[in-house]
């Protein structure tokens, strides 16, 4: 086969310019986008031929060239970041953004968000306000603390907490609480960072009042209480807990910090799941600083939320870490939202996306997947499509061991293997995200909105996901 023929053949860049296609992309984009995506392709075709044996198939290439600068040009231009539906049937899902904000929130926000607010600016005094100031009251009046504030994450509450009250001193820590979280989050190298010293007691499954009484000393700055969300020490078993440690530490005036991770602000009791300890019972009982996440049980934005006696709020606000931890304008004007929702329960979990889900009743969501069922078949696709009973799981570290019953449609291909399939979901324009299970497809509708279910049903059909030659362009 004859290369310098084919490199030849390969259009110059004014012939290629002149083009229809290629003037279309030039007008809806820029002429440096184009440009720049035609010297890639160019570069990759030359490649192609220089290692291609295949005559025809080299040729074929040359043919897609414009094709492919098209393609090259679209995908420039197409956020990456998507939506994708959750069919894991897990709710906090940390690789999926977590908490879903509901849309009646996040049209709000937009509203502030594409104008000036008066973020920092006291509308009252007409003068410089605090971010924090829009949902402190509320934080407050829901918890029962005494000031409030947040920071970026509750990884950053953590090391702000620890550099404002035990920098240069030594912070007490039960060794069964010394815990990773996940994404390298490891408590121990929190507080190195922090500048605090820690002082582990106990052991792994027990810690008792006294390994923490002894281990005080002059530099002792905190307590620090760490609640495992992410996994459990059952079996021989024991630790302090937190009304137990504060009448001693008060006696030594010393302040307990307790990581509560997913702060959840309802009884979860009340609707059939394990009892986790709540915000405002820590806050009762006496402790000091209390930090959760935004964006785990409480369902709001990505934040980390610290609440406590007014003194120490004030002692981190004053902190040049603040500044560097801070929230946004998206995060503050979102978190009144849904704090505010707080006020009644009843309003919480009608109004917040995570409340909702895991407090959907079974039949509501056996209603779902038989519709979901009923309208998968409708397409006649080359598939085994059944309703299916399943469990789903809260997920983000928080109440490990808690399954939730649920229901799920699950589909078994005919024509294609479960992992192919799976993979043409994710590579779908709006991606699945579907769990495998028992060798079939489980869509676990708990994570789901009704509105996904004809998305998911149509892209089905339409990328003929289901066949053996599916349509679906990867990206
Ligand atoms: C999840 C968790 C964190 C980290 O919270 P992020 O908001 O993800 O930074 C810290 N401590 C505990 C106990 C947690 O469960």
């Amino acid at each position: 086969m004859n290369k310098n023929m084919l490199y030849r053949s390969i259009p110059k860049v004014d012939i290629l310019l002149e083009k229809e296609e290629i003037q279309k992309l030039i007008e809806k984009y820029s002429r440096d986008t184009v440009l720049e995506a035609i010297h890639t392709e160019m570069d990759k075709l030359r490649a192609f031929i220089g290692q291609c044996e295949d005559e025809e198939k080299a040729k074929r290439q040359i043919e897609l060239l414009v094709e492919h600068v098209e393609m090259t040009v679209t995908s420039m231009h197409t956020p990456n970041m998507r939506s994708v539906i959750n069919g894991t049937g897990t709710i906090l899902h940390t690789n999926l953004g977590r908490a879903p904000i509901s849309r009646e929130h996040m049209r709000r926000v937009a509203e502030i968000a594409t104008g000036y607010s008066n973020l920092e600016y006291n509308l009252e005094a007409g003068k410089r306000g605090e971010r924090y100031s829009h949902f402190e009251k509320l934080l407050c009046k829901i918890t029962g603390a005494e000031a409030a504030m947040a920071v970026n994450n509750n990884a950053s509450s953590v090391l702000l907490i620890l550099s404002s009250l035990a920098k240069g001193g030594e912070v007490i820590v039960s060794r069964g609480e010394l815990i990773e979280i996940g994404g390298k989050f490891r408590i121990p190298d929190v507080m190195e960072e922090s500048g605090a010293a820690l002082v582990e007691v106990g052991t792994t499954n027990k810690t008792h009042m006294d390994d923490y009484e002894n281990a005080i000393t002059e530099e002792t700055k905190a307590l620090l209480k760490v609640h495992t969300s992410n996994y459990r020490i059952v079996g021989f078993m024991d630790s302090v807990a937190i009304d137990e440690l504060i009448p001693m530490a008060k006696e030594h005036d010393i302040p307990v910090v307790e990581d509560l991770g997913s702060g959840v602000l309802i009884d979860l009791a009340k609707y059939g799941l394990t009892h986790e300890p709540t915000v405002q019972e820590s806050i009762q009982k006496g402790a000091d600083v209390v930090c959760f996440s935004g964006d785990k049980l409480l369902g709001g934005p990505q934040a980390g939320i610290i609440i406590g006696k007014k003194k120490y709020i004030d002692m981190m606000k004053k902190n040049q870490l603040t500044r560097a931890l801070r929230i946004d304008k998206f995060t503050a004007a979102t978190l009144e939202l849904v704090l505010q929702e707080y006020l009644s329960e009843e309003k919480a979990i009608q109004n917040i996306p995570v409340l909702r889900m895991i407090t959907k009743p079974l039949e509501e969501i056996t209603k779902d997947a038989r519709s979901l069922g009923r309208m998968l078949k409708r397409e006649h696709l080359p598939a085994q499509i059944e309703v299916i009973s399943c469990e789903s799981q809260i997920g983000g570290g928080s109440l490990p061991l808690e399954r939730i019953e649920s229901m799920a449609v699950a589909i078994r291909p005919e024509k294609i293997s479960v992992a192919e399939l799976e993979d043409r979901m994710r590579h779908l324009p709006v991606p699945i995200i579907p769990r495998t299970f028992n060798d079939q497809i489980v869509l676990d509708v708990r994570t789901m909105e009704r509105e996904d279910f004809r998305v998911l049903t149509d892209q089905l059909e339409e990328f003929q996901v289901l066949e053996e030659k599916s349509l679906i362009v990867r990206r």
